[in-house]
């Protein structure tokens, strides 16, 4: 039973040494990655479900790593937080995002507000505005076509400076929506002086929507965010059950994988462009 006990221990530790040494040579890889062009931007619909319309769509970051594959957000955006690697890959991100929005525009297949996640050293390099400024100007794209997604903890981050730097965005036109709403701890007393447009019910909220207790939270969030005129999209929508009820409350914008998973923006090209007829 000792040395049961004692190997455990060892493959603990390898499986530490392992987790380890794959961090330390993604962090190194992170930094060529921008500019040898292995990132791309999946994009994901979010449909009126009444109509079924695509109202909006998220950007969703990727990373094609040359040996070892395609890498989730989840694994190198807190690598990329760390290292301050971030600021450009967002800075590139939302070029993308603009460049992507203006020519699917122009060849007229969709007019959508796409959103882009929002780390908190955006907020802190002080440079998200110019960044802002220039993806638009570049594409030569409306403001109201960009959102910026962000949680709450990035709201209740230095919230003085925050605010004021997102009422100066909002200013280009741009969008303010409050992600993974309900999971953080902001105030409640200070949202109506924040500056957002839309809440996001959270996935964690949306998957247990059968409990009574979910039920009753979604529905509250639905409601402040009506008395406060924002509007209100919920994520990760897998059945029809989740709509139905989500519907019955109020909720119309939904966002998950019964209406669409993230796709490439050749998917999306398939999906949306209808060829004229004749
Ligand atoms: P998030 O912003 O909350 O994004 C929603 C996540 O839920 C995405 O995972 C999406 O693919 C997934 N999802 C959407 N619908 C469904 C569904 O019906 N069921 C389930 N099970 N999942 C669904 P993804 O793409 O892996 O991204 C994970 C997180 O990584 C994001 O969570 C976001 O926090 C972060 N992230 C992604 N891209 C960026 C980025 O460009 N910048 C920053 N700072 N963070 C990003
Ligand atoms: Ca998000
Ligand atoms: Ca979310
Ligand atoms: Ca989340």
């Amino acid at each position: 039973a000792k040395s049961a006990g004692k190997n455990r221990f060892r493959v603990f530790d390898e499986e530490m040494d392992r987790h380890m040494i794959r961090k330390m040579e993604l962090e190194k890889d992170l930094r060529k990655a921008l500019v040898h062009g292995e990132f791309f931007a999946v994009y994901q619909p979010k449909c009126d479900a009444a109509s079924n319309r695509t109202v909006g769509m998220e950007a969703l970051l990727r990373w094609n790593h040359p040996t070892l594959g395609v890498i989730s957000p989840l694994e190198f955006i807190p690598i990329a937080e760390d290292t301050g690697m971030i600021i450009p890959i967002t800075h590139w991100l939302l070029k993308e995002v603009c460049r992507q929005n203006r020519l699917w525009q122009d060849r007229q297949w969709m007019q959508v507000c796409i959103s882009v996640n929002m780390s908190v050293r955006m907020f802190e390099s002080q440079s998200l505005y110019d960044m802002v400024e220039e993806a638009l100007t570049l594409a030569g794209l409306e403001g109201h076509y960009l959102e910026l997604e962000i949680t709450e903890s990035i709201a209740m981050h230095d919230t003085e400076d925050t605010v004021e730097q997102l009422r100066r965005l909002r200013l280009l036109g741009v969008r303010v929506s409050l992600d993974d709403f309900g999971t953080g701890y902001s105030s409640l007393g200070s949202l109506d002086e924040m500056p957002v447009d839309t809440l996001k019910i959270d996935q964690a909220f949306v998957r247990k929507s059968q409990i009574s207790s979910k039920q009753a939270i979604i529905s509250n969030i639905i409601a402040i965010a009506k008395n406060l005129n924002m509007e209100v999209v919920a994520e990760g929508v897998e059945t029809e059950e989740q709509i139905r009820f989500l519907q019955s409350r109020g909720c119309h914008v939904m966002q998950g994988y019964y209406y669409g998973k993230p796709m490439t923006a050749d998917e999306i090209g398939t999906r949306y462009h209808k060829a004229p007829a004749g």
